[in-house]
């Protein structure tokens, strides 16, 4: 045995102890035969970080010293569909599991491996293949990562209008597979209006495709079948998805409202209007309150210094930020970009950890005491956050229809903005 193959053994003893040396010899042999051996690990260290997602319970549990009960037995990066059939094929032979993978954010434990077996890594498939600017379309590999997808089609000058909040940590093959929703799918949609055509790895090993032409079809929507499954139905390898023209303007304006239920009465009558503003987000009691907080802590000459390394994005520059060395002048962006850095400081911070964990146990509790406190403690009610973008004139008349219906049905301009950025934790600086 060479010294790859020692290390790897040593660390597997304390790991993956279910099956025996010269099983998982072959396992790795086996493997290796379909995508070489740089591009499959069973090293303790690759599985242990494949042993979870985002789970809260099971993060929480890992902080607090619980034991890892699920590995894989080995981790494998493909970089084609035929690669991700053969492993399929290979894994069905051997009657073991196979759990895809995007970028483990998800929040579900949908790629915990309960029962062991093989992790697919689909994040070397990240090739943007094709742009069709006739049918408004792009093929993209089902691993790309969302921001750096975004980002590539800015240049090209389209957008995908669909922003996650875990955008920078979320793949194209999990948005899909998690029917995910954006910050921006009021007007957009969500993925699953997004997405013309999949191309995915059955539990056999076949490769389907199911771009069709929609009005032809006969039979169950194969798409719509497999997004949402949560990786149970097949592997999604590459996707056919409609982009939309790069936006000319977003403007993005902030509000308060006295309570909850006056804020969603006010959206559900723009809404009803016909109205269609990209984002529209209302912050209840508890998350106004947290963030009146964060706001008004921490005004170090340290904090300020720390945030001038990360501006906003200049106008007009993309839907996601650059990060650079030179600092932003504008001062409205300056104090924009200092409330959202001190979200998480000091006591806010501390403030926001205990509500998480307690609300995770108790949550009803957790929203009626401070739904009562921060209304009279914070004295803001509830903040919304509406932005619009698209063409500059129709959204420049849209957001003033939008902005008046919201005063109109109780709301108070609280702050305004024409940039960019629509990531959650970034538009709580607006307000
Ligand atoms: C900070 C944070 C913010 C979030 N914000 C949002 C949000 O705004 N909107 C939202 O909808 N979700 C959000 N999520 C949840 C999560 O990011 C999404 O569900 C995301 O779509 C998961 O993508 P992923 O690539 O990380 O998938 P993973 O976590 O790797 O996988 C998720 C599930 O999909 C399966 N899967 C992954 N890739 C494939 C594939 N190619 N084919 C078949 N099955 C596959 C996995 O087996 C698993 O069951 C957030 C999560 C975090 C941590």
């Amino acid at each position: 045995m060479n010294c790859q193959g020692l290390l790897r053994r040593n660390h597997l003893r304390n790991t993956v102890a279910a099956m025996s040396d010269a099983a998982s010899d072959s396992l790795f042999s086996a493997l290796a035969s379909i995508v070489g051996d740089k591009r499959v690990s069973m090293l303790s260290r690759d599985l242990r970080v494949y042993s979870r997602d985002m789970w809260p319970r099971l993060l929480i549990r890992r902080r607090h010293g619980g034991a890892i009960e699920h590995l894989p037995h080995a981790v494998v990066w493909p970089t084609s569909t035929r690669e991700v059939a053969s492993i399929v094929r290979m894994a069905r032979k051997l009657k073991m599991a196979v759990i895809p993978y995007g970028g483990g954010s998800g929040v579900c434990g949908g790629t915990v491996p309960l029962r062991g077996g093989i992790t697919i890594d689909l994040k070397r498939m990240d090739a943007i293949e094709s742009i069709s600017r006739e049918e408004l379309t792009v093929d993209v590999q089902a691993g790309a990562n969302g921001e750096r997808f975004e980002r590539a089609l800015r240049t090209k000058g389209y957008t995908l209008g669909h922003f996650p909040s875990s955008i920078y940590c979320s793949t194209v093959g999990g948005w899909l597979a998690c029917r995910a929703a954006g910050q921006l799918s009021t007007k957009y949609g969500k993925i699953e209006d997004r997405v013309v055509g999949l191309t995915f790895v059955t539990g056999r090993g076949d490769v389907i495709q199911t771009d069709e032409l929609a009005r032809a079809r006969r039979g169950p929507d194969w798409t719509q079948l497999i997004v949402g499954s949560e990786g149970t139905l097949g592997i999604i390898t590459s996707a056919r998805l409609r982009v939309s023209p790069a936006p000319e303007i977003t403007i993005l304006r902030g509000f308060s409202f006295p309570d909850l239920k006056t804020g969603t009465e006010a959206i559900r009558k723009v809404m009803q209007r016909g109205l269609r503003p990209a984002v529209v987000r209302l912050y209840d009691e508890v998350d106004t309150f947290i963030n009146h907080v964060s706001v008004f802590e921490s005004h170090s000459d340290e904090a300020i210094a720390t945030d001038g390394l990360c501006p906003w994005p200049a106008r007009g520059a993309g839907a996601l930020p650059n990060i650079s060395d030179s600092p932003s002048t504008e001062k409205e962006e300056m104090s924009a970009l200092q409330s959202v850095s001190r979200i998480g400081r000091s006591w806010g911070k501390r403030l926001k950890e205990t509500v998480t964990a307690t609300a995770l146990a108790h949550p009803k509790i957790v929203n009626s005491t401070f739904g009562t406190l921060a209304n009279s403690v914070s004295d803001s009610g509830c903040k919304m956050i509406v932005g619009l973008e698209g063409t500059r004139l129709r959204t420049e008349v849209e957001s003033q229809l939008v902005f008046a219906g919201m005063e109109r049905a109780g709301g108070f301009r609280r702050g305004r903005g024409t940039r960019t950025e629509m990531a959650g934790s970034q538009i709580r600086g607006i307000l």
